[in-house]
């Protein structure tokens, strides 16, 4: 991964940010340099987890070549915590502006299994 994505900040002014910072309490499973993975405030399965990175990306839309590490990154830890959680089988989403359900812009990807899942979504 490069020294930039490296050189995470959490400035952006979201509720996840405030998370990052340290300012309002979460229920971590996984944490490094990069970022963080804690359980969902309203799950939608028995499993239900947001992977975020550190560094303040807005939306999938707002990343660049200079993020590919770090997506990838994010994906290999939303497998681990799937894992850790004892999950098999589970589903991996980012929802990418309102239309789609984003309702915190900060970069961010759910983890949800624990229960048999419909496709598609609504
Ligand atoms: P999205 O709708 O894709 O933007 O997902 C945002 C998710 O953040 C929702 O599933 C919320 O339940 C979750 N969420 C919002 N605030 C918190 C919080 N303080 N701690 C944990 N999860 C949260």
């Amino acid at each position: 991964m490069s020294s930039e994505s490296s050189a995470a900040s959490a400035s952006g002014d979201t509720i996840f940010g405030r998370i990052l910072r340290g300012e309002i309490p979460c229920d971590a499973l996984y944490s490094d340099e990069h970022c963080l993975a804690f359980r969902d405030v309203a799950p939608q399965a028995p499993v239900h987890v947001l992977v975020i990175p550190r560094q303040s990306i807005a939306r999938l839309s707002d990343a660049g070549h200079e993020h590919e590490a770090l997506l990838g990154h994010l994906l290999l830890v939303a497998a681990r915590v799937a894992h850790q959680e004892g999950l098999s089988d589970w589903r991996t989403v980012i929802n990418t502006g309102g239309e789609a359900g984003q309702t915190v812009f900060h970069l961010h990807l759910h983890v949800i299994g624990g229960r048999p899942l419909a496709w598609p979504p609504g």
